[in-house]
């Protein structure tokens, strides 16, 4: 019987396993030679084996006191296997004197090989496909023991866990390289969009300018009153795009400039700046305005124009989503917790969750007509989150909202330039 059973030596699932391992066709590797060595040296046996069994053939991973041509070619044809039975069976395949064994009386390693006892244990991988046998032969014909098959079985499972050591390392590799190249593209990409957005957004400027230009002279012409509207209309609609264009390079600005500047900032001078240049917009709807600071100055770490803009982003909204009248208190504290506290509009619980999603805006009644991008409270977390931050966000609706954040403020025995 020169072959096993076809079926299961040509599984494509089990020829798939066996090939994913990339063992096939390899240089002799001293991890392996060092099993068959000792299989020899502890059996007594003038050849030990790993064998790979292929759709048609037998491949040596490694061997020990094959003659030539085998040695050389490290391969045979199936017709010199008996490997393939210990495949075919899965199991251990013990061989007192193969001329006499009806399984591999006819098989062509008796005469080529001179194979005349044998011993092979499969190997199996995880997946529980058998790939070939760990085997230790004699030129004589040999009993086997208990013991020495129990040795042989034991270093078969050696040779498995080094497979499998082997196919872990290689798998990991391959993971890596994929996240590599994955990050490569992704990176390709984030630079193609920071580009586009970048060109698209200034070539906007130009035809905007344009429409500012002649819509101012059209004013001094005599215009009908409704003329006069539409045309403000317009002044409208181009002061909301450009509010658009310049949110959308800020946060453009940010993406692209990881860290930002690393300085140390003082935010307690920002909050004072940020609260007076918002005055006057909280006069205008005749706000109670008020300012709570740190008692000493507060130093982070940091890209001031970021933070600064996240602190104006704030104070502004909660003018803006307060009615005239209201209340809006700007604090920090030493610990470097800023907060906006208002007694505004509020959001309804129903729509915070996409709060600081980009280009989202709260849909109510008594704000529909505010006009914004929705896209400050993005900009502000990601500041927020490139400092390391935390944001701080409460709010009710018809209440009003409480807006901040928390950043981690450099101790006194920092230096502090
Ligand atoms: P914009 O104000 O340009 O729409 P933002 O991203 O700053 O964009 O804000 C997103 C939405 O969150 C706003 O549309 C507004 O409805 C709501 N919002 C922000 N701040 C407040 C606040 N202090 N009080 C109530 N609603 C607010």
């Amino acid at each position: 019987m020169p072959f096993a059973e076809p079926f299961i030596i040509q599984d494509e699932e089990r020829l798939q396993s066996l090939r994913s391992l990339c063992l096939l066709d390899t240089p002799a590797d001293p991890a392996f030679d060092r099993l068959t060595e000792l299989a020899a040296t502890i059996l007594n046996v003038p050849v030990a084996l790993v064998t790979l069994v292929d759709a048609d053939r037998q491949f040596f991973k490694s061997q020990v006191g094959l003659s030539t041509p085998w040695a050389i070619t490290r391969q045979t044809p199936l017709t010199h296997s008996f490997c393939q039975h210990v495949v075919a069976h899965a199991q251990p395949l013990v061989i007192e004197d193969a001329r006499l064994h009806p399984l591999v009386y006819d098989n062509l390693a008796i005469i080529d090989l001179n194979v005349i006892a044998y011993a092979g244990i499969p190997m199996t991988t995880s997946s529980g496909h058998a790939i070939g046998s760990f085997c230790v032969i004699d030129h004589t014909p040999r009993q086997w023991t208990a013991h020495e098959i129990d040795i042989l079985t034991r270093l078969a499972a050696s040779v498995m866990t080094e497979v499998e050591l082997r196919a872990e390392i290689r798998e990991r590799q391959r993971v890596e390289q994929e996240r590599e190249s994955l990050l490569k593209r992704v990176t390709e990409l984030e630079q193609l969009k920071s580009d586009m957005i970048r060109v698209a957004a200034h070539d906007l400027r130009t035809p905007l300018g344009i429409i500012t230009g002649y819509a101012a002279l059209l004013e001094d012409d005599n215009l009908s009153p409704s003329q006069l509207d539409f045309l403000q209309e317009i002044s409208k609609a181009v002061y909301r795009m450009e509010r658009m264009i310049r949110d959308i390079l800020s946060l453009e600005r940010i993406e692209a400039y990881a860290a930002g500047q690393q300085e140390d900032v003082c935010l307690k001078t920002l909050v004072q700046v940020a609260f007076e240049e918002r005055h006057m917009q909280a006069q205008q709807k005749n706000q109670h305005y008020t300012l709570a600071l740190s008692a000493a100055p507060v130093f982070v770490r940091g890209d001031g124009v970021q933070l600064r803009e996240a602190l104006e982003n704030l104070i502004g909204n909660a003018i803006k989503y307060t009615a005239q009248e209201g209340c809006v208190s700007v604090r920090l504290t030493d610990a470097g917790r800023f907060e906006v506290e208002d007694t505004g509009y509020g959001i309804p619980d129903a729509q915070q969750e996409l709060l600081f999603a980009p280009f989202f805006r709260v849909r109510t009644r008594e704000t529909h007509e505010i006009e914004g991008t929705g896209l400050g409270l993005h900009l502000v977390k990601r500041i927020v989150e490139r400092h390391g931050g935390v944001m701080i966000f409460r709010s009710e609706y018809g209440k009003g909202s409480t807006f901040g954040f928390e950043l981690s403020v450099m101790s006194l025995s920092e230096d502090v330039v």
